[in-house]
């Protein structure tokens, strides 16, 4: 550490770049032209604490590839040459996390404002035939795992990546070359060995080294690469075509790797912004059914009205700033099994048993996998089961309804059916109305209500249409509070 000080105080370049990784290019900030502004001030003091402590540190990855395109990135990445203990025992909240990919969450602020950087330490490149071999895969195989540090199964995938080297092997085990590049806030240079700022500039998203090989590696850059090139379709780039090639024939892949993961994946390609676009994309490139069971409901009801205004609201409300919940979207994705279930129920039985099979049915047919995300599935439970209870506005029912902690969710659930024509219109403005009003009001508006309140429209019939203004954006239409 002491020599890397004193490197650093000399000024002395790194070592020779070996061109086996890649050519080091530097590009200066009169070149870049990166947007200062735009860097967050807690990834430049994360930068800056381990390289005061004499270490290499940068913001790389993806922050990098948008800030050279002039987006505000949605979170900060940092690699360093520093260990993951060596980064802990940097910061006072800092976590080391992961067992495929060891990183260090280092945490500023409190409860919904913290914000988490990940720090990672350069990794070395992965030599498959060095490596260790299991024979099973991530599943199948935790206990032969639990001691290696470099190990891939029979098929190439990497199952552990912890070996730590220098930066420019770093950057050739990174996906695609316009997130691999590394940015020093302090010099303002960015580092680039692959050609990423030219392929910036042109717009194309490039997997580095053999895409085939790298999708084998980890299957799921399958679902990033889509992601990419939904997010940065509307700055009008593409994936190379030697990097698109491969993907279909790839997608088999993905049925080892752990269900978790691919949820996580999931939910990234529909709750960062760009859920059309990736969902246009998934079907340009021959992606729209295999990658995960509930992916492919989105995307066979990606086009039915409800679902899609689900998808407009979701992208709009992240456009926003503001927070979005996947138990909302998720909700509104299997809503039609649950009315479904529930219409055919209606008769046979009263209206809420028969709601809550409806929604077991739905729970064991659609989602048995992530039944494991507890809060998650109790809020999507919460939104169906709140919505016959919005029929009801006589007595103190409609203030108990108010209060609950997840109502602005079921509000927003029961504004989308109504904009959809599934209800009456009348229906979701009185709940507009009566959440904001004083008690007195609230008590007017009960006894303003027609004696007879409409029936749950469980039975299919038609209700009243009519055009309903859109409600002011302010207006959580995907839950205010982000679940699990
Ligand atoms: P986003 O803007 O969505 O955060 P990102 O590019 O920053 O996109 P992250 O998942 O945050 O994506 O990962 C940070 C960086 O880590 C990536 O830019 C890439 O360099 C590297 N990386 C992440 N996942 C992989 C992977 N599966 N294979 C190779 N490199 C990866
Ligand atoms: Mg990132």
């Amino acid at each position: 550490m002491i020599k890397k000080i004193i490197d650093r105080l000399l000024g002395k370049p790194a070592a020779a770049p070996k061109a086996k990784f890649g050519k080091r290019r530097v590009i200066s900030e009169k070149e870049h032209r990166i947007d200062h502004e735009l860097v967050d001030e807690r990834a430049l003091n994360v930068v800056r604490t381990l390289q005061e402590r004499g270490f290499e540190a940068y913001i790389v990855g993806g922050a990098v590839r948008d800030l050279l395109v002039g987006l505000k990135p949605k979170d900060f990445d940092v690699a360093t040459d520093a260990t993951p203990e060596e980064v802990k025992a940097c910061f006072r909240r800092a976590f080391i996390i992961g067992r495929r990919f060891r990183i260090v969450h280092v945490v500023h602020g409190r409860g919904r404002d913290h914000e988490v950087i990940e720090v990672s330490t350069f990794r070395a490149h992965l030599d498959s035939q060095d490596a260790e071999q299991v024979s099973g895969n991530e599943r199948t195989s935790k206990k032969a795992l639990s001691n290696m540090t470099h190990a891939v199964d029979a098929s190439g995938r990497v199952l552990r990546d912890n070996v730590w080297g220098p930066q420019d092997e770093d950057a050739a085990r990174r996906d695609f070359t316009v997130n691999a590049m590394y940015y020093d806030p302090h010099t303002g240079d960015v580092i680039d060995y692959h050609h990423g700022f030219e392929d910036a500039k042109k717009r194309v998203i490039r997997m580095i080294g053999d895409p085939a090989a790298r999708y084998r590696e980890d299957p799921v850059r399958i679902i990033r690469a889509v992601r990419f090139s939904a997010k940065l379709s509307k700055l009008g780039f593409t994936l190379e075509p030697r990097t698109a090639k491969p993907l279909k024939s790839m997608l088999k892949l993905l049925a080892d790797v752990p269900q978790s993961r691919l949820f996580d994946e999931m939910l990234k390609l529909l709750q960062t912004g760009h859920s059309l676009a990736s969902i246009q994309q998934l079907k340009v490139l021959g992606l729209a059914k295999g990658i995960y069971p509930l992916l492919d409901v989105v995307v066979e009801r990606a086009d039915t009205p409800f679902v899609s205004a689900a998808l407009q609201d979701t992208d709009r409300r992240v456009g926003e700033g503001k927070p979005v919940a996947p138990s909302f979207l998720l909700a509104c994705v299997l809503w039609a099994d649950v009315r479904e279930g529930w219409q055919a129920r209606t008769g046979e039985m009263p209206i809420y048993p028969a709601l809550q099979e409806a929604i077991e049915d739905v729970f064991n047919s659609r989602i048995g996998d992530v039944s494991g995300r507890g809060k998650l599935a109790g809020d999507m439970r919460e939104i169906w089961t709140m919505q016959p209870r919005f029929e009801k506005r006589t007595g103190s029912a409609p203030f108990g309804l108010v209060d609950q902690a997840r109502f602005r969710a079921g509000f927003d659930f029961l504004c989308l059916r109504a904009e959809v024509g599934e209800l009456d219109i009348e229906l979701a403005d009185w709940w507009e109305e009566f959440q904001h009003a004083d008690d007195e009001a609230r008590l007017s508006l009960i006894q303003a209500v027609r004696p007879a309140p409409r029936a749950v429209r469980a039975d299919g019939s038609e209700p009243r249409k009519r055009t309903r203004r859109r409600r002011k954006p302010a207006a959580g239409a995907a839950g205010d509070k982000p679940a699990a």
